[in-house]
């Protein structure tokens, strides 16, 4: 029996979806759009983004380049155990105080060469997302109108690159979320643990209290314990 309630076959099959999703559309779709970024810098404030995600190889490189400090446990915890500890999928990189990248420094990115996967392919994303009114379909391109040029000159070959980036992107962060709850499953079920609502809101209020939580971030194939407080 299952401990924690985990959807893998659903992840398994979002991913066929993407492999399958034909290139020829989700080309034709980003030369319609013709999005060109104008250095507005809107996607990496707080206006446009709570966090950025990283991938494994992601927060390796960061970590390299820039120190764990520039790290935090991804927001959105996606566990909490009868122990009242959290599980999160991954690392995001921190934020200014006042809400921004913390690599967003005078209206540029200060690690543009070794900036997330995510930054170097929004705004398309190639992922099934419900609606307003629930209806489930692909979704291609996030903030539309909100930032950047659109109906620019997006050429074939360019096209082509774009659409080979996002679909690598979006399988290995399905690939990340589902060797986590493959982790989960076997970490709840080799320590007796299980999932807990309750505890989870109560630890999040407390956090906001000036509590203390601890958090364990998948990286790698393990878990990496953390400690937070606001
Ligand atoms: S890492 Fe760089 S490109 Fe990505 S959100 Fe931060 S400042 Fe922007």
């Amino acid at each position: 029996m299952k401990t924690t309630c985990i959807k893998t076959d659903e992840i398994e099959h979002e991913i066929s979806g993407i492999i399958d999703f034909p290139d020829d559309r989700f080309e034709e779709i980003i030369r319609e759009v013709g999005f060109v970024c104008d250095l507005c810098g809107r996607c990496c404030t707080r206006e446009f983004n709570d966090h950025v995600f990283l991938l494994d190889d992601d927060a390796k490189r960061i970590i390299e380049v820039a120190g764990r400090e520039v790290l935090r446990p991804a927001p959105y915890y996606e566990f909490c155990d009868n122990l009242g500890r959290f599980y999160v999928m991954g690392y995001a990189l921190r934020n200014k105080s006042n809400g921004d990248c913390i690599f967003y420094l005078g209206g540029r990115c200060d690690h543009y060469a070794d900036r997330p996967e995510i930054c170097r392919i929004f705004p398309y994303m190639l992922h099934r997302e419900e609606d307003d009114e629930g209806n489930l379909d692909w979704r291609q391109i996030g903030g539309l109108n909100q930032h950047g040029l659109y109906h620019g000159e997006v050429g074939v070959e360019e096209a082509g690159k774009i659409a080979g980036n996002v679909k690598r992107y979006e399988i290995a962060f399905l690939k990340q979320k589902l060797a986590f709850l493959n982790k989960i499953e076997e970490h709840f079920k080799k320590h007796g643990l299980k999932h807990s609502q309750q505890i989870y809101d109560r630890k999040m209020r407390e956090l906001k209290c000036g509590g203390e939580i601890e958090v364990y971030v998948f990286q790698k194939g393990n878990f990496i314990k953390e400690k937070l407080s606001i």
